[in-house]
This record gives structure tokens, C-alpha cells and sequence, in this order.
């Protein structure tokens, strides 16, 4: 028998029909995660054919894009600011309500951004075909899922067939040996594996990140990891399934229980790469090298440690171009930049454990002035566990603004902008030329570098504060 790897026994699985040269193949979609931006057109394409949702048990729907993270624009009754934003949530409940797709709307406790949600409701398993309209999907696979996200025209295809059509991708493994040092996070790791492998090293890839580092890894952690393959060029990161994995899913409401849990941990137990199963691309990082890091241009491949300097790439001009929009210069050290803006939060780092890890730092100190400081969670579980845990109290105490949950200023989209030449040090997953707002500069970097960011009002090496 052929050794396999883990994407190649997820992919096997749900083939409907095999791929020739000149067809993709059809693969089955266990999960279709739905919000607001990327499904209005698709919901009227099944309008003007007629078509119902093929499975309403497959599919879920929250709304976090575009959502206020203002309260009283949630719960206390004040209109949507934001008219695009009001329109897509309105569009959203409209198209769940009619097609009778499950939704988790903008006051449901369990609400929250999609690809926080779908972990901890359970719904995201081992060896399942998640998808979603948004990049990050790549998140899931963390569990041993194979996620990707989808434009919106394969949204209406997978609202109408609950299939899609796909050309096999190649497989990529990175493997992560020895322990992260103290005071480095899964996002410096992430960062440190994309500026290595570059932003294009992944095209056409599943990668399976493994070994010790990765199975040392809290689910969260790999969720982190996973998330920002994209970033790396991939379609999809995955992690293969293991004891931590269980016990992150066991309980959740979505996941199976009684016998179909001991049925299901015999059966995602087999979701790992066999001995000897080939990849087409391998790389090999060791990760007690690794520092914090931060992001100096305009695609997370442009990345050093914070103790680093901007590279100097002469004859480079997009390298240059990057440096214009930032603001820097080639030999320009990181540490010490000053920054106006600090973000907290997004699919990437926005679960408790990213918040216990600010929160470590930012606990009895202020933030800076002239620094305004946005702490996002991820979903409206997570808000409520940092505020029965204290968590809440101590970024309020330290002066940050505490917010109800969404992408935010991950992306702009529901108007918590950063302003043109401004720097927002960002636990997000993207620095495009704009993406948090016309002419704003982006720094990638941990919840505790950004936390260390907002003390000093500068770049910061987090271990500073860790003692
Ligand atoms: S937080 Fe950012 S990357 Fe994640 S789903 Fe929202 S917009 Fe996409």
C-alpha cells in the first residue's frame, strides 16, 4: 500500500470524482461556514434558479466582517453606523431566514468570527472539508481539516451541490523541530516560517506542519499557525490530530459524543501522515532559533525580529515601493519605532490564551499616550470568559478600549479604521497597502509584542516585561 499523507487521506476521502487533465475533480464539502460579505450574491443566484440549500446541516452562518464592535450599536439599541455595513448584516439575516440556513446573528451569545466559531462549537473535526468565503479558512485545518477559502461564485456552488470543483494541490511538509524559547509565540513562528519560505514558497501547496515544536503546540497556538498560511501562499495548512486535539474538541456542542466520540477518535486517529509518505516540497526549521518578530512592508514575507533592522535589498523596487508606504528605510532598526495604534485581536490572535498573554503584559501598567489601544475578541465566548477571568478589567484599567467581537480593524470593514501615516503594531494576519485603512502602516507581530507596543508607545521585545 502507497504511504499517504495526511491531506492526501482527507483529499481521498472526498472525492466524487477523480480529476483528468482536463477536468478537476468534484470533492465533497463537509462544512460550508457562511457570513455576511461573501454570500449575498451567491444566496441570489440560487434565488433566480430556484434552488434551495442542498445541506442545511452542513452549513452555518455568523456575521463578523462588517459587525460593530461598538455595544450600543449591538445590544443598546442604536442603529448600525456604517450603511454598507448595517445593509450586509440586514442581507444576511434576510437570506438565512429565507433559505433556512442556521445563523448565529449579531445578538447570539455564540457569535463571533467564522473561523473562531467553528472550533469552539465543535463543528470544525479531523478529516473534514471545511470551506468559507474568506482566506483564513486554512485556520481549521489545525484539527486535521482540510480548509481553504472560496470566491463567491464557489460559495453559490457549494450552497447549491454542497461540492466543488478542484484541481489537486501539491503537498508541502515544514517541519518545526526542537521548543520555542521562552517569550516566542506560534505567531513569531509563523511569521519566521514565511519569511523563510517567502510569500509565494507555499503556491500550490497543503502544508502539514509537524514535529515536536507543532505537536508542543496548544490548539490555539495551531490555530494561529495555520491561519497565516495563506500569508505563506498556500491553500491550506494542516496539523495532524492528536491527544490535545480531542481534548480541545471533546464536550463542544457540534462535536460527537457517547459511542460516536469513541467511534470518531478511532477514526481520526488514522489522519496522519504514514511512515515514508513523500512530499513534493519540505522544509525544516528549528525552532529554539526562532525571536519575536514584527513586519516591516507590505506582505508578511517582509518580516525580521524585533531586535532586527529593514533589510537592504538594492535594485528591489517593490521592495522599495514597500518601504515608501511604510515609512522606513534599508538599515532602519525595528525596535524603538514609535506607533500610534495598537490592535489586539482577528482570527488569528484573538482567542483567550492571545488575551491572557496581552493581558500578562499590559496587568498593572497603562498604555501609553497618545496611543489608542483596541482589544477584540474573537467571538462572544471568548468575551465572556476574559471578563469572568479578569481579563477585560486589566486592558480597561491599563486604559485600551474593550470591544464586543468581529474582525474590526483587522480590515476595516465595519469603520474601526487606522488613520493614513499612522503605525498600528497588529495581531492580524495582513499589512497590504490599505488594508486597515487608506495609507495605514501595518506591523505584524504577537499579542505580547503588541501589548509591549502599547506600554511604550514604540516597538518593544516583549520579553522586556516577561521576566
Ligand atoms: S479577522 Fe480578518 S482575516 Fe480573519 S476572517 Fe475576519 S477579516 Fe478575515
Amino acid at each position: 500500500m502507497t504511504a499517504k499523507s495526511l491531506f492526501e487521506k482527507v483529499w481521498d476521502r472526498h472525492v466524487v470524482v477523480p480529476e483528468t487533465p482536463d477536468t478537476p475533480a468534484i470533492l465533497y464539502i463537509d462544512l460550508h461556514l457562511v457570513h455576511e460579505v461573501t454570500s449575498p450574491q451567491a444566496f441570489d443566484v440560487l434565488r433566480a434558479r430556484g434552488l434551495p440549500v442542498r445541506r442545511l446541516d452542513r452549513t452555518l452562518a455568523t456575521m463578523d466582517h462588517s459587525t460593530p464592535t461598538d455595544r450600543a450599536q449591538i445590544f443598546g439599541g442604536a442603529p448600525i453606523k456604517l450603511e454598507s455595513a448595517a445593509k450586509q448584516v440586514r442581507q444576511l439575516e434576510v437570506n438565512c431566514a429565507e433559505f433556512g440556513v442556521n445563523l448565529l446573528g449579531l445578538r447570539d451569545e455564540r457569535r463571533g468570527i467564522v473561523h473562531i466559531i467553528g472550533p469552539e462549537q465543535g463543528a470544525t473535526q479531523p478529516g473534514k472539508t471545511i470551506v468559507c468565503g474568506d482566506s483564513h479558512t486554512s485556520t481549521h485545518g489545525a484539527f486535521g481539516a482540510l480548509a481553504f477559502g472560496i470566491g463567491t461564485t464557489e460559495v453559490g456552488y457549494v450552497l447549491a451541490t454542497q461540492c466543488l470543483l478542484q484541481r489537486k494541490p501539491r503537498t508541502f511538509a515544514v517541519d518545526v523541530r526542537g521548543r520555542l524559547p521562552a517569550g516566542v509565540t506560534a505567531k513569531d513562528l509563523v511569521l519566521a516560517i514565511i519569511g523563510q519560505t517567502g510569500v509565494n514558497g507555499g503556491t500550490g501547496h497543503v502544508i502539514e506542519y509537524r514535529g515536536p515544536a507543532i505537536e508542543a503546540l496548544s490548539m490555539d497556538e495551531r490555530m494561529t499557525v495555520c491561519n497565516m498560511s495563506i500569508e505563506g501562499g498556500a491553500r491550506a495548512g494542516m496539523v495532524a490530530p492528536d491527544a490535545t486535539t480531542y481534548a480541545y474538541l471533546k464536550g463542544r456542542p457540534c462535536a460527537p459524543a457517547g459511542a460516536d466520540w469513541d467511534a470518531a477518535v478511532v477514526d481520526w486517529d488514522t489522519l496522519r501522515s504514514d511512515p515514508g509518505a513523500v512530499f513534493d516540497k519540505q522544509v525544516h526549521i528549528d525552532a529554539a532559533t526562532i525571536e519575536p518578530m514584527i513586519t516591516f512592508g507590505t506582505n508578511p514575507g517582509m518580516v525580521t525580529t524585533i531586535g532586527g533592522a529593514v533589510p537592504e535589498r538594492p535594485g528591489d523596487a517593490v521592495f522599495a515601493k514597500a518601504l515608501a508606504y511604510m515609512g522606513l528605510q534599508p538599515g532602519e532598526r525595528m525596535a524603538e519605532k514609535p506607533v500610534q495604534v495598537v490592535f489586539i485581536g482577528s482570527c488569528t490572535n484573538a482567542r483567550l490564551s492571545d488575551l491572557e498573554a496581552a493581558a500578562k503584559v499590559l496587568r498593572g501598567r497603562k498604555v501609553a499616550s497618545g496611543v489608542r489601544a483596541l482589544v477584540v475578541p474573537g467571538s462572544q465566548q471568548i468575551k465572556r470568559e476574559a471578563e469572568q477571568l479578569g481579563l477585560a478589567q486589566v486592558f480597561i484599567d491599563a486604559g485600551a478600549e474593550w470591544r464586543e467581537s468581529g474582525c474590526s480593524m483587522c480590515l476595516g470593514m465595519n469603520g474601526d479604521l487606522v488613520d493614513a501615516g499612522q503605525y498600528c503594531i497588529s495581531t492580524s494576519n495582513r499589512n497590504f497597502e490599505g488594508r486597515q485603512g487608506i495609507g495605514a502602516r501595518t506591523l505584524l507581530a504577537s499579542p505580547a509584542s503588541a501589548a509591549a507596543a502599547a506600554v511604550r508607545g514604540r516597538v518593544t521585545d516583549p520579553r522586556e516585561f516577561l521576566g
